[in-house]
């Protein structure tokens, strides 16, 4: 498959390349658009710990639900709160069987 070939006569030139100005103009706009949504989404708590009682002096652990899980508490972790929490506890920190969440990439 090749290329479309732009046409030769210089008005019709013109029109194309104000088409494709417009045409770029909207997809720039709908990629901003895109990237403003998917920081908010990403600021917006999604996940919660339940931690776990432990004897004085024992590691914490505790269980991750996301939200929609019926599991008692709230989202208050945002992606970036979350990926340091999992980094602060790692796999003391398992996941909910129930909701089986899914942290962020
Ligand atoms: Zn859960």
């Amino acid at each position: 498959m090749t290329d479309p070939q732009p046409p030769s006569d210089l008005p019709a030139l013109r029109a194309l390349a104000a088409w494709l100005q417009h045409w770029l103009n909207d997809v720039r706009q709908a990629v901003a658009d895109a990237e403003r949504a998917a920081a908010v989404e990403a600021r917006r708590p999604r996940w919660w710990v339940r931690w776990q009682r432990r004897p004085p002096g024992a590691p914490r652990r505790g269980i991750l639900h996301e939200e929609g899980c019926w599991h008692p508490g709230a989202p208050d972790l945002d992606a970036a709160a979350l990926r340091r929490l999992l980094a602060e506890h790692g796999d003391r920190v398992a996941a909910c069987e129930v909701c089986r969440p899914s942290p962020p990439g």
